[in-house]
């Protein structure tokens, strides 16, 4: 065999992969599009926020946090949870899962200064993190032995003690293959003779706003609409906006809706006093999750043939430990996470 992996997919399943491979032998990386990162993983929100997800999502997070800090991935950002009147009962569940603290509203003016009077409940809490996504995928990268754009797999071969793939005129052998496909993930599998996971791409939109009235921006939280029904965060001198929709989208380059954009919108104009003015970009990706919501990290039924999928809406927050997860299992190593996590990423459950 030429190579020890091969890692299909230039996002951050991708790369994260490729770093915890390197240290078990030989890496190739196969990107279809002419740049890394090219789908969801270049248009993220780029937030760690430890108590987002499942438990078993909450597991990797948690697990991931370490990682993070020491490459110095994280910046504080804090979360902030808006609620209006009529709401209540919304707010009481979403404070209770996320672990925050009730702000009175004079304070979360304080912090966010254009809060319009519609709002009448606020928590808050410090936990949550900007990331570096960019430096986070460069890194993987970094790590492959050699890592290619416009490889677009279009076949998979199983022979002798590994797999042959075939990308526009390239091929290679490896002993291993890492299906980080995003939401072509199970498509992969279909090369593969493996059986899919039923993979659910979610398309999720976003705008990017000039500083509302000029504000400086960039020392305000992460505000979340109650229920996740949008969420505005500082991002380089502006605010992104996101309707936080979750529209099933078969695997593609999408694109943002402009009447679910428009409607997200005016959610969080209720929630505050700046009027929202043309949006200076737009843009939207694809959230891919399994059926139960959790990811799938680990061995197919075909030898050789490895998942890291389903990352959903966490996809950067869970890396280093889902990197990781998939990088014991390869080696046939301990997991240090719980059995129940463990049993809860193992993609033989929906087998
Ligand atoms: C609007 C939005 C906000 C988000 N916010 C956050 C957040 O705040 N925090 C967080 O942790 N996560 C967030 N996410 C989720 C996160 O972006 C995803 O979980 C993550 O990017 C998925 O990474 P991936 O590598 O699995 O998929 P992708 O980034 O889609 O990468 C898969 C890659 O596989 C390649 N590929 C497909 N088929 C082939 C083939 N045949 N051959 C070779 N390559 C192929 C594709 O071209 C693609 O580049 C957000 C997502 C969206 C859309």
């Amino acid at each position: 065999m030429e190579w020890d992996f091969l890692i299909i997919g230039g996002g951050i399943a991708g790369a994260s992969a490729a770093a915890a491979l390197s240290s078990l032998g030989s890496v190739v990386l196969w990107e279809a599009e002419t740049a890394f990162g090219t789908h969801a993983s270049g248009r993220s929100a780029a937030l760690f926020e430890e108590s987002y997800g499942l438990p078993p999502v909450v597991a990797l997070n948690r697990a991931s946090r370490q990682a993070h800090a020491e490459a110095s991935w994280l910046t504080p950002r804090g979360l902030m949870l808006v609620g209006l009147a009529g709401q209540e009962a919304a707010f009481d569940a979403d404070l209770a899962g996320m672990q925050m603290e009730p702000l009175a509203l004079d304070a979360a003016k304080a912090r966010v200064p254009i809060l319009s009077d519609a709002v009448t409940r606020v928590a808050w809490h410090a936990d949550a993190f900007d990331l570096d996504t960019d430096a986070m995928i460069q890194s993987g990268l970094r790590a492959a032995n050699l890592a290619e754009t416009d490889r677009r797999v279009e076949a998979l071969t199983p022979v002798e003690g590994g797999w042959l793939a075939v990308a526009g005129g390239a091929q290679v052998t490896a002993r291993h293959v890492i299906n980080a496909a995003g939401p072509w993930a199970d498509e992969i599998a279909g090369l593969a003779g493996v059986q899919p996971l039923g993979l659910r791409p979610y398309r999720r939109s976003m705008a990017r706003i000039a500083a509302p009235g000029g504000a400086d921006v960039r020392d305000w939280p992460m505000m979340l609409g109650v229920g996740e029904s949008w969420y505005a965060k500082p991002d380089a001198g502006a605010l992104i906006v996101s309707p936080a929709e979750e529209d099933a989208h078969p695997p593609a380059d999408v694109w943002a809706d402009d009447m679910v954009l428009a409607e997200g919108l005016a959610r969080y104009q209720e929630a505050v006093t700046e009027p929202v003015t043309r949006p200076l970009a737009t843009w939207a990706g694809l959230r891919s999750f399994t059926p139960d919501r959790c990811l799938a990290i680990g061995a197919s039924e075909r030898d050789g043939f490895w998942w890291c999928a389903g990352q959903g809406g966490y996809g950067f927050q869970t890396a280093p430990a889902a990197a990781a997860h998939l990088a014991d299992c390869i080696a046939g190593r301990a997991s240090p996470l719980d059995r129940g996590v463990v049993a809860a990423l193992d993609p033989g459950r929906f087998r």
